[in-house]
């Protein structure tokens, strides 16, 4: 069974006038949805508790966007993640619907998809890249500590590195962490190069493949089928995919070429991993991507691929 996460409240992280993370790449993906016929359940959106921000977050950091969500203008960081009446809760919904997925697929074995999720940028105490709070980094603390799992593995093929969730988990060893993305020479947020992988601990359990611009499918399947190797090293108990779309050809945003067959090769042998490592449990986020049509064509081969 896979559930998907749909509601209103999703469309509130949305940031107003040209700003290219807005509601119209949702509405696109669901318009698809419907249009697809897919069988799905609808997960309702839920909203994170504070004590659940702070699994991760930081205390002054959670009430700094408190303030600034009642302030209602400025922005959360050095000028990309803009503030507005209400970001506050539209941050801690995201965050409390992926924990919300999270719980339900620990515990019944399914998979889950929240759209507006993967938000990698944000680190535990500062926002960045549109990233108010980081889902991911909540749910990965939340299986870590709140449910003892022993590993988890976080797969991101944004184009963007997930910069939040490698450096505020570099020296963790339950995080097996593999992300694709543009060279960080050529790209925000100018991280993720290959010989980061992992300190301390963490030394050996994360590796990055940054591609240059310009690369499509082949580039992708090559460095995709390298992360699978990597993965297959390693146990774990849970699969979470930060599927953002912004790889795609005609993405304004980043110069990769890839099509949404990359997104369903992923998605299908993380299933087929999921199933073998860790009783099929899988959680996908949307992450980026800001060209509403490719949203929503490379969001649906993931969603074929898990359903
Ligand atoms: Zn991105």
């Amino acid at each position: 069974m896979l559930y998907i996460a749909r509601g209103e409240e999703l469309l509130r992280y949305s940031f107003s006038g040209a700003h290219p993370m807005n509601k119209t790449r949702l509405e696109s993906f669901y318009r698809a949805l419907d249009e697809s016929g897919v069988k799905y359940s609808v997960f309702k959106p839920v909203m994170a508790s504070l004590e659940e921000l702070r699994l991760f977050h930081d205390e002054d950091y959670i009430k700094f966007v408190q303030y600034a969500s009642w302030q209602g203008y400025g922005y959360l960081d050095y000028g990309d993640t803009p503030a507005y009446p209400g970001v506050f809760e539209a941050a801690s919904y995201v965050v409390g619907t992926t924990l919300g997925l999270v719980k339900l697929v620990l515990r019944e074995g399914c998979r889950g998809f929240n759209p507006m999720g993967g938000l990698h940028h944000a680190m535990s105490s500062k926002a960045g890249g549109f990233c108010v709070f980081n889902d991911a980094a909540v749910a990965i603390k939340y299986l870590l500590e709140r449910e003892g799992v022993r590993a988890v593995a976080y797969v991101d093929i944004d184009a963007h590195h997930g910069d939040g969730v490698y450096y505020e988990f570099e020296e963790d060893p339950r995080v097996i962490f593999f992300d694709i993305h543009q060279d960080g020479r050529t790209l925000y947020p100018g991280t993720g190069f290959r010989y980061e992988d992992g300190r301390g601990a963490g030394k050996g359990k994360k590796l990055n493949i940054p591609l240059p611009p310009g690369a499509g499918d082949v580039e992708f399947k090559n460095a995709f089928d390298e992360g699978l190797a990597f993965l297959e090293k390693h146990d774990f108990d849970f699969v979470l995919l930060q599927c953002g779309a912004d790889g795609i050809e005609g993405d304004p945003l980043t110069r990769l070429e890839y099509s949404p067959a990359s997104h369903r090769y992923a998605a299908t042998a993380l299933r087929k991993l999921a199933a073998e490592k860790c009783g099929g449990r899988i959680v996908a986020m949307g992450g980026g991507g800001y060209n509403p049509e490719n949203v929503a064509r490379a969001w649906m081969e993931v969603v074929l691929s898990l359903a």
